[in-house]
């Protein structure tokens, strides 16, 4: 190839070279080593002068010159590009707007839990939280649950040993409160619990609970129904009605279960109420004197009302959801709804 050729080769890599460039300081000092350095396609053209025929020499020198021009211009071209990488290294636009975090929703339970607790604090209740892992007594036994009566029965239990166990209920907040405390006793006590049952869309082996406690001197029943009516109301909305259905629980004597017309259909009977027009949502009655006396409070002095109910499934009737595994499963497309 001839030399005239072969300066005209260079001219056209070049270009291309740097239309490829990854521009940093190593790549940018290799390429003007291979092109401008001592050893470099440069200098090797102006050596090659000397060789050139006569009437080539014009030609050669012109492509030659303007080549050094524009690697020189090039090369300044990239040394600025370089200095600006270097100043916007150490610039701060504090204009620009902020990362936003990924942040959590509430659970939509926790938002039931909380506005539930929030009529009730309102109404004079305190909060009791209390251990999820329990002992025998404070689950069954101090709930008048004597060992082998039938009612164990009613809550499948995760043993941990003979004596530990997962607890079934809320309920033992219930007898620690009155162990530590003294009447008048007014608290909720929300929380997780848990029994050994098979996972459906309708039941889970965790869900969780609200119960509340007032014992003072002569609480009555009819106190325990104003109560419910005036949460049912600030809760589900101001048209709704109760119903008391007598039930049996071992820790309340009498018990009764308690429905509320159904807020979807007004009453009218739909999917939801399976027709009926009532929902059942919680459970409720007067606490067994067994129970009072087990927490060291004069049963013949005291009397008190306890009511549960569970947020899971008001939460489910509340925005129509018809699974409860849902819950559980930590979809952020299930969550993001409850924004
Ligand atoms: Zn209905």
């Amino acid at each position: 190839m001839s030399l005239l050729l072969e300066a005209k080769n260079y001219r056209d890599n070049f270009r291309k070279e740097l239309a490829n460039l990854n521009i940093t300081k190593n790549s940018v000092e290799e390429l003007r080593i291979k092109y401008l350095g001592k050893k470099g396609i440069l200098n090797r053209l102006f050596q090659g002068f000397g060789s050139l025929q006569p009437e080539e020499r014009k030609e050669f020198g012109q492509i030659v010159n303007s080549f050094k021009n524009d690697l020189n211009v090039q090369f300044e071209v990239l040394q600025n590009k370089l200095s600006e990488q270097e100043v916007s290294k150490d610039f701060f636009d504090y204009s620009l707007p902020g990362k936003k975090p990924e942040t959590g929703y509430m659970h939509p339970i926790s938002q039931t839990m909380r506005e539930i607790s929030k009529i009730f604090r309102e109404m004079g209740f305190d909060i009791e939280y209390g251990p999820e892992v329990e002992t025998d007594y404070y689950n069954f036994q101090a709930l008048n649950f004597p060992d082998n009566h039938p009612a164990r029965d009613m809550q499948d239990t995760f043993f941990i040993n003979n004596d530990i166990l997962l607890r079934t209920h809320t309920s033992p907040i219930q007898v620690r409160t009155m162990q530590s405390q003294k009447p008048p006793i007014r608290i909720l006590a929300p929380g997780r619990v848990f029994r050994n049952e098979a996972i459906s869309a309708r039941s889970h082996c965790i869900f969780h609970q609200i119960e509340g406690l007032y014992i003072d001197e002569n609480v009555t029943f009819s106190e325990l129904k104003t109560t419910l009516d005036i949460f049912a109301k600030r809760y589900f909305g101001s048209k709704v009605k109760l119903r008391f259905r007598p039930s049996y629980f071992p820790f309340t004597e009498p018990s009764a279960e308690v429905d509320i017309t159904c807020f979807i259909c007004n009453g009218k009977g739909c999917n939801v109420c399976k027709k009926t027009g009532w929902l059942e949502i919680l459970g409720c009655g007067m606490v067994d004197p067994n129970v009072l006396e087990a927490s060291g409070i004069d049963s013949e002095k005291y009397s008190g009302y306890a009511f549960g109910m569970g947020p899971d499934r008001i939460t489910m009737l509340k925005y129509g959801i018809t699974d409860i595994r849902m819950f559980f499963e930590g979809d952020i497309r299930f969550l993001q709804q409850f924004k």
